[in-house]
């Protein structure tokens, strides 16, 4: 009773704030269909562009350290995965058949993946190489990161912050929003990579995620594995992977509990190979 009564007065000031409910993506199989408040003066063109100039930023940083690596036989792998699970993703919403997809391998030993708003995706050698990797594996990882880029939880969790402020001050709270872009540019870095995921986001992408890659013809039993491995990989010096995905006794549990719901659709994927 409390608990909801916090969250409808949550969602009435995001509405105050010029938040409007929105749900980014289609249920899918796996049936995720919470709706999220979005700040309407954030769009998510804005969002896309700001990230993607980080993002080139990264690469050739990259470049001229020597480490974008676009030939090794992992590189071609993460590529390969990628042409397979993109083309899945306008199912969860037709606009991203045009987005300007982008993956690229960096060679460094960061247990660590990102896919950036507007479907920018980096892989760092590390993550494959220390976790070995099957391409299953690197699927489940990749889905996951473009579910989170799909149901766009960078401009959802800044929406929240922006409204949360607003309705405490009132509109002068956001005189500095949009003209100061340079500082909203490092806030959607800091949503999209720094700060870590909710438990809520996180199972829309874990579920989202599974969907993609059994539909892109990858096992869903992978996931399982693979979060086992993260686990494994803990101790005393956990992924960096895993402080912005942070793993949850529920996460593997949850995700066993949705493969019956996608592997007909691997199995339909695997059959029309
Ligand atoms: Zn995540």
């Amino acid at each position: 009773m409390i608990k909801s009564l916090a969250l409808s007065s949550l969602a009435a000031a995001l509405l105050l704030a010029g938040c409007q409910a929105v749900n980014t993506t289609s249920g899918g199989a796996v049936g995720v269909e919470r709706k999220q408040y979005m700040f309407s003066m954030l769009s998510a063109d804005e969002v896309n562009q700001m990230y993607a100039q980080s993002y080139q930023q990264t690469l050739s940083e990259a470049s001229s350290k020597g480490e974008l690596d676009k030939t090794s036989d992992n590189a071609k792998r993460v590529q390969n995965v990628a042409n397979r699970l993109i083309p899945q993703a306008p199912r969860f919403r037709p606009d991203a058949a045009n987005w300007d997809w982008e993956v690229n391998l960096i060679k460094s030993p960061e247990l660590n993946a990102n896919c950036g708003p507007g479907g920018k995706i980096i892989f760092y050698s590390g993550i494959i190489e220390q976790l070995k990797l099957s391409d299953d594996e690197i699927a489940a990882i990749m889905g996951h990161e473009m579910a989170h880029a799909l149901r766009e939880h960078s401009r959802e969790s800044m929406s929240r912050a922006y409204g949360i402020e607003m309705a405490k001050q009132g509109a002068g709270a956001l005189l500095g929003l949009g003209q100061d872009s340079l500082s909203l540019a490092d806030t959607v870095v800091e949503y999209s990579l720094t700060l870590p995921n909710s438990r809520g986001n996180e199972n829309e992408a874990d579920l989202i995620g599974l969907e993609l890659a059994a539909r892109a013809g990858y096992d869903p039993n992978a996931a399982i594995s693979l979060w086992k491995k993260m686990e494994a990989a803990g101790g005393s010096a956990p992924p960096e992977f895993m402080s912005t995905h942070p793993s949850s006794s529920s996460r593997i549990a949850s995700l066993q509990a949705a493969i019956p719901k996608v592997l007909p659709l691997y199995q339909q994927a695997k059959a029309g190979k």
